[in-house]
């Protein structure tokens, strides 16, 4: 049942013992959604766990409470609170957490809208920004004379943490490629000036997120060599073998360096992460790469999207390259 922001705010303030997940392989929105989300409602007094199926990306430690995240683990809970993706891809929580009632919130124009109680507002850049305006509906209302003489719309500024605010900064920078995707909006905006008025630091994430171990430099450069251009240069593609994906747990910023490339519209990188198990991940300047993603049972936005293919890497490699080609194609 599709829900309103007021009515899961409601939810999340009749329920305590609160479990949080996202989905697997997560990145700075899953994770700063829901951690974001755990400090908003322990401030709230609230019993909050969050469980999330895979490792945590080491640049996201920065955020206070990534070291309490736990691997799936057999439970009741009151609520189960999934973020950033329908229930799918949340692993082994789906299973082992037996919670009272479901609510679920993502900004994936892709999600299946089969939870108990759903929110997608696909307009919204990142889950983070729908879990600020949920905040806005948890927290206390400060009055425009309170607090830090900034100016009168930031409402939240004294009323939420500086830890729930640097979580939910975090997400809105990570998935607007630091505010300069075209999912960028006022509201989008508003939202990171409001989490800064509360105590995010800007700097700070960008500068850990930055932060990369030389062997993910030495992997780029390997899989550098890899790139192709396809149909008359309007598809870039970088192909990793596992040799290469060894090297380093981390390849999520490699499909920026090829998505740059002059003419080209979809990037797209192929990750083979285990025999006959290769990783999808899509970009695109104007092609919906998420119809290219949901071909194969994936899904995601308009211009970032990605999938699992059960093949080996050159088969792979042709699969998503002709999908691409069709949508293109499809689109002309
Ligand atoms: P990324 O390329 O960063 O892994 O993913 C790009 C976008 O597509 C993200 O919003 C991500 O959640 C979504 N996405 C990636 N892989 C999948 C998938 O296998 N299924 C679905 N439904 N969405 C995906
Ligand atoms: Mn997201």
């Amino acid at each position: 049942m599709e829900v309103s922001l007021q009515e899961a705010a409601a939810l999340l303030k009749n329920a305590n013992d609160i479990v949080i997940t996202a989905h697997e392989n997560p990145d700075g929105d899953a994770v700063g959604s829901t951690l974001g989300l755990m400090h908003i409602l322990c401030d709230m007094g609230k019993k909050v766990q969050v469980m999330i199926d895979d490792d945590i990306p080491s640049n996201l430690f920065v955020l206070k409470g990534a070291d309490g995240i736990v691997r799936p683990m057999e439970r009741d809970a009151g609520i189960l609170v999934v973020l950033d993706t329908s229930l799918d891809r949340i692993g082994e929580v789906e299973k082992l957490v037996h919670a009272g009632k479901v609510l679920n919130l993502d900004h994936h124009r892709t999600n299946d809208m089969e939870a108990e109680n759903v929110y997608v507002d696909s307009d919204s850049a990142a889950t983070c920004e729908i879990v600020y305006r949920l905040a806005s509906y948890l927290l206390p209302p400060v009055s425009d004379s309170e607090g830090d003489g900034l100016t009168a719309g930031c409402r939240l500024s004294s009323a939420m943490s500086k830890a729930a605010a640097m979580c939910l900064y975090t997400g809105l920078a990570t998935d607007t490629g630091f505010f300069r995707f075209s999912n960028v909006t006022p509201d989008t905006l508003y939202a990171a000036s409001e989490l800064v008025a509360s105590g995010a630091e800007p700097a700070v994430i960008s500068e850990s997120l930055e932060v990369r171990p030389w062997n993910y430099v030495q992997a780029l450069g390997k899989a550098l060599a890899t790139a192709e251009l396809f149909d008359k240069g309007r598809i870039a593609g970088m192909f990793i073998d596992r040799e290469i994906a060894g090297l380093t747990d981390d390849t999520g910023g490699f499909i920026s360096q090829i998505r740059v490339v002059d003419g080209v519209d979809v990037a797209v990188v192929v990750k083979e992460k285990e025999e006959k198990i290769c990783r999808v991940s899509m970009r695109s300047h104007g092609a919906d790469v998420s119809r290219v993603a949901a071909r194969f049972g994936g899904g995601g936005h308009i211009r970032a999207a990605g999938c699992t293919l059960n093949m080996t890497l050159p088969e792979a490699k042709n699969a998503i390259i002709a999908a691409i080609e069709d949508e293109l194609a499809a689109e002309e």
